[in-house]
């Protein structure tokens, strides 16, 4: 019987309220809301992907051509998200970083550093070793992170 699971596609936030934090964080930084902005938090919450800046203004340039939204926009949304905890980032080597939104429920990745291909996970067994550590080393944990780098099944079959 296998523990793993992998598929984490719900939300645990409404987008309506994802959006109420959103403004809530502009106008905390004195920044306008903005229909670009917008767009940003939206297509995030809408994909299932782990996106590079890149790849998510692409997207966006894709879906809303006549918004004409720069990546210097995205580049600073992006950070700003990240700095509040509603988006998280994950380093694949020199390629560069992916964002996916926070709002998930708990999982590790996988992650490829040849292609930057992510796969998600939990192991029940991991989960409960982790909370187990940190109670025997009388460690209050609140949250963790496990990125496991390698390569994918299939840039090992280009490899051959
Ligand atoms: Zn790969
Ligand atoms: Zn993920």
């Amino acid at each position: 019987m296998s523990k793993v699971t992998t598929n984490f596609n719900d939300r645990t936030i409404e987008y309506e309220q994802l959006l109420q934090d959103f403004k809530a964080l502009l106008k905390h930084n004195a920044l306008k809301f903005t229909i670009q902005r917008e767009v940003i938090l939206e297509t995030l919450y809408n994909s299932d992907e782990h996106l590079t800046p890149e790849a998510l203004h692409k997207q966006i340039q894709e879906k809303f051509a006549d918004l004409k939204i720069g990546i210097a926009t995205v580049y600073r949304t992006l950070s700003l998200l990240e700095d509040s905890h509603i988006v998280t980032s994950l380093s694949f080597g020199a390629q560069g970083k992916k964002y996916e939104l926070g709002a998930k429920h708990h999982h590790d990745h996988l992650i490829c550093t040849e292609c930057g291909d992510i796969t998600e996970f939990v192991d029940e067994e991991i989960e409960k070793r982790q909370h187990n550590i940190a109670d025997e080393l009388g460690f209050k944990m609140q949250d963790h992170s496990m990125q496991i780098y390698g390569i994918c099944k299939k840039c090992q079959n280009k490899q051959t």
